[in-house]
């Protein structure tokens, strides 16, 4: 993977702009945690970076789209990019700790911020936990599977369970 790493320490006092839009550092992580999501449009990471007396600020934007399969029916879902982020990166400790919510790292004692992992982690942050192909997708029947999209399957117009008719007859007559 390219590793896009920013000494902190040699930042300029008013920090500075960087630009990702490499697609393998999404691709990398796409493809090592076998997930089904392709690129449509490419993913570019805009970020500004100021070092602080113990880390630095990050803030930018994320862009593109991707495609991922809609969590009722797992058709094509598309997720459009547009999300802006400020975070605070912590330089650890001591070379040796490694702090889970920063992607501060050493290099012969240099504090660099891995920038591919920032790009990481903002993809996965800017996508909705429950990706839709539209927002009435009404879904797979939880019985046949037939995607009720497109038609409507023979179990619905079904009565249901034949042991629970008395039941339903007994709860009609009372109307
Ligand atoms: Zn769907
Ligand atoms: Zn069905």
């Amino acid at each position: 993977m390219s590793k896009n790493l920013v000494s902190i320490n040699d930042l300029p006092p008013a920090g500075k702009e960087f630009v990702l839009d490499d697609q393998q550092i999404w691709l990398d992580p796409i493809r090592e945690f076998k997930m089904d999501c392709r690129i449509t449009e490419p993913l570019k990471m805009k970020a500004f970076v100021q070092a602080t007396d113990e880390g630095c600020v990050v803030r930018g934007e994320l862009t593109g789209a991707v495609v991922v399969p809609c969590n009722r029916c797992a058709e094509n879902a598309p997720v459009a990019f547009d999300s802006k982020f400020d975070e605070y990166e912590e330089i650890p400790a001591s070379p040796k700790q490694r702090l889970e919510d920063s992607h501060i790292v050493f290099d012969h004692n240099a504090p660099m911020l891995n920038l591919d992992e920032v790009a990481w982690e903002q993809l996965m942050l800017a996508m909705p936990p429950n990706p839709l192909c539209r927002d009435d997708c009404k879904g797979l029947c939880p019985d046949c599977g037939s995607n009720l999209n497109i038609a409507a399957c023979e179990c619905s117009k079904d009565e249901g369970d034949p042991r629970m008719r008395i039941f339903r007859e007994m709860a009609a007559e009372k109307k």
